[in-house]
């Protein structure tokens, strides 16, 4: 019998059973209230400090107490580095006081720290200071080669070494921030020279996010048989991209104003203890590819290195939303199709001496599968264009158009295990209220 909590709507299907409890930072919306640290709990958000404050987390052990205390705060980071020990404490504490068997707490957490999500205002939940951007997933990888070097699609490297960019922190932004449509340098490959204006050509990435709890001393290293002390919890990512932009800018120094215009986030942030049911060993490599190096190997991240999450993406154009129509899937995946782990990307950051914060952000890349309807963008989905998808109103898209809201979910099930869920990572594209330049 699975544990339940006497919050009713986590015991139904929701994405936020007691057996997921994640953290994000919220506040009453419309409210003057400070932004603090609060965990979802069915339709709910438990606010941790006012917990703390209400004395409900007396009884509870003291690393728990401590990291109560860093929940008074705008954002995840000063409990994030507090470390895996201490969020442990704090996700049983919590679990305690919203558990069916122990339902004494269940007047005063009712009455001093429940707020009903629907009339929660979500923020960025972790100031991130630096996000690299990875490449993990071969097929996301095969694809986009193809369609952008026909002759030579996966680079010699790839299969050695996780290819990665350092991304922009600054541009991160939470679900539900509308999102604008950026100017750059576009340039076809059968234009003479570049225009300046709006991009013709806007897609989403579907990516996990991971965040580092806790870094490492510039010089030293992450070894991968430690990893699981420094990963913190997986969000969803959108890496907003502008594919026309992309292709003149990219080489030879990689995306640049193509990607930093904007990238979303998940408002909660999954643990790894929240995950630990789900953990998978790693995609056996195709034969005949190369064994990782010995720095990016290791037993346990070969046998539960990987997480078994299903991936989703929904679109919502504003003809569906005028005409009361519900949003459509596009496409879905299985974040089993990476072809290196958090674990191995972390390791592989930090093996160079590279010194990782907390909060730091990972994100996996595009992630896609080998079949057509888990391709994770539009660029792999209407392979540029040429292959336009059809929505059930008949409406045709390529790239993203202005008033397209873009929506990505993530679950978790598995047989004798409760379901998690992600919530939602949702953006619309803005449309403009003046006419760009061309
Ligand atoms: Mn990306």
């Amino acid at each position: 019998m699975m544990s339940t909590s006497w919050v009713a709507s986590a015991n139904g299907h929701s994405d936020f059973p007691l057996q997921n409890l994640p953290f994000g930072v919220f506040r009453r919306a419309g409210s003057a209230e400070a932004p603090r640290v609060g965990v979802a709990i069915g339709d709910d958000v438990l606010d941790v400090a006012a917990c703390l404050a209400a004395g409900l987390l007396d009884d509870a052990a003291v690393e728990a107490q401590r990291g109560a205390r860093a929940c008074a705060s705008p954002s995840l980071n000063a409990l994030m580095a507090l470390g895996s020990t201490v969020r442990r404490a704090l996700r049983d504490a919590l679990m305690a006081l919203l558990s069916s068997d122990v339902a004494e707490h269940k007047r005063l957490v009712e009455q001093h720290a429940l707020v009903a999500q629907r009339e929660a205002e979500m923020f960025l939940p972790v100031q991130v200071g630096d996000y690299t951007d990875f490449y993990a997933s071969v097929h996301h990888a095969t694809n986009v080669g193809s369609m952008f070097r026909p002759d030579n699609p996966l680079l010699p490297n790839y299969k050695w070494v996780p290819i990665g960019y350092h991304g922009r922190a600054s541009s991160i932004v939470v679900s539900d921030t509308p999102v604008a449509r950026p100017n750059g340098q576009r340039k076809g490959p059968d234009d003479a020279a570049p225009t300046f204006g709006a991009s013709r050509l806007l897609d989403y990435e579907l990516e996990l996010g991971a965040f580092v709890g806790t870094g490492n001393p510039l010089g030293s290293t992450i070894p991968l048989s430690e990893v699981e002390n420094h990963l913190w919890g997986l969000c969803l990512l959108n890496d907003w991209s502008a594919r026309d932009i992309q292709s003149w800018e990219y080489q030879p120094l990689g995306p640049f104003l193509a990607k930093n215009f904007a990238s979303t986030i998940s408002p909660w942030v999954v643990t790894l203890e929240a995950l630990e049911p789900f953990r998978a060993p790693l995609a056996a490599r195709a034969d005949g590819d190369p064994a990782p190096l010995p720095y990016l190997t290791h037993e346990s991240d070969q046998t539960r290195g990987g997480f078994s999450l299903t991936l989703e993406v929904w679109l919502e154009t504003s003809r569906m939303r005028a005409a009361g129509e519900a949003p459509v899937r596009i496409s879905r995946g299985s974040s089993l199709d990476l072809y290196w782990s958090f674990g191995q990307m972390l390791a592989h950051h930090a093996s160079n001496g590279c010194n990782m914060r907390s909060g730091d952000l990972l994100g996996s890349g595009t992630i896609s599968g080998a079949s057509k309807d888990s391709r994770g963008c539009l660029l792999e989905l209407t392979w540029r264009g040429a292959e336009p998808i059809t929505l059930p109103n008949g409406e045709q898209r390529k790239f993203l158009e202005d008033g397209d809201t873009l929506s990505m979910t993530a679950y978790a099930e598995r047989e004798g295990a409760v379901r998690i869920g992600f919530g939602w990572c949702r953006g619309t594209i803005a449309v403009p209220s003046v006419s760009s330049a061309s």
